[in-house]
């Protein structure tokens, strides 16, 4: 049968990270076709990047079976500050780019059109018309990994803000004497509950005499600890690893309690390495300080829950942006 549609079905989404790239197709339903992982190696510079970005492209569009004209285009999350009409990426500190033309390089490298947004602001888009399948007004994706960030959707649409910063909840200070921010200020959510910051206690604890079941599991130094060995540690039932979480977990709620009072979404959907890994036990915590810190009344209805995508939030959410771009 003749397909009346001249564009291909398929979009690539891929997901830019400081350590990591994940690529993934997908077809028009957002249902994943292939997925593929390579390292980033940020210190070969935005050319080398670029250069493991297309090949990770390629290879993943190979994995599915299908060909490069197949493709409609790819829609990549940058970790940073991103001008989405130029397609630059104005500032990204994880991988120290600054002033990059993303889209202008790898439009050229692949032969197809290229959409680029936030990382944050990517993943919100994948949960919100994948997941939730555009069906709440007004939702907020909250992401909580190494470090913290948000997306907003308003009336069905990402609100970007004046600048295009809007989102930067992981800079809203939710304790002025707290810890000292990448940012310069104190006390920063980002400070208090994402995974640097939870792993800067429980090592700082360490190296005061703290014992914990992760000195048995890592060594004294707790070298390459990971949000896994976390929710290990919480299973063998430590304690300290617990006082931990849940203490981040009430830093968690109290932000989302702000975020209600300030939006009053239908839905706060949670994400990111760390609450993948500690759904079970932060979640029930976030949820009752959150509800407890918004107004009275107004948490009505209002759904918290994690999302289902995982690791995938990125890359789904690079697909909806190919399909609402070429639409
Ligand atoms: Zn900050």
């Amino acid at each position: 049968m003749a397909d009346n549609s001249s564009k291909p079905t398929y979009s690539v989404g891929v997901d830019l990270g400081g350590t990591k790239i994940l690529a993934g197709v997908f077809d028009s339903n957002y249902e994943c076709l292939a997925r593929i992982k390579t390292s980033t190696k940020p210190d070969r510079g935005p050319e080398g990047v670029i250069e493991r970005i297309t090949r990770c492209v390629r290879d993943v569009v190979d994995e599915s079976d299908l060909s490069m004209n197949q493709i409609r285009g790819v829609g990549i999350g940058a970790p940073g500050a991103v001008d989405i009409e130029e397609g630059r990426v104005i500032f990204a500190p994880n991988l120290s780019w600054k002033d990059v033309p993303l889209k202008k390089l790898l439009e050229k490298e692949l032969n197809l059109p290229v959409f680029l947004e936030n990382d944050c602001k990517l993943n919100t888009l994948g949960v919100f018309d994948a997941e939730l399948k555009s069906k709440p007004r007004h939702m907020i994706g909250l992401f909580l990994g190494t470090g913290i960030g948000a997306g907003i959707v308003i009336d069905g649409k990402l609100y970007r803000g004046f600048n295009g910063a809007a989102g930067e909840v992981g800079h809203m200070v939710i304790d002025i004497n707290g810890p000292e921010c990448g940012c310069g200020n104190r006390g920063c959510f980002e400070a208090l509950a994402s995974r640097r910051a939870i792993f800067r206690t429980i090592q700082s604890a360490v190296k005061q005499g703290q014992d914990t079941v992760l000195i048995d599991m890592l060594g004294k130094e707790l070298t390459d600890m990971r949000s896994g060995d976390i929710r290990k540690a919480l299973r063998r039932g430590d304690k300290f690893v617990a006082k931990v979480i849940d203490q981040a977990a009430e830093y968690t709620g109290i932000a989302v309690g702000n975020l209600i009072n300030l939006f009053n979404p239908q839905v706060i959907v949670i994400g990111g390495g760390v609450i993948e890994q500690l759904e079970h036990e932060m979640l029930p915590i976030i949820e009752k300080v959150a509800k407890a810190h918004a107004l009275s009344g107004t948490a009505k209805g209002i759904e918290i829950m994690a999302t289902r995508l995982g690791d995938d939030a990125g890359i789904t959410g690079g697909a909806v942006l190919v399909q609402r771009g070429t639409k």
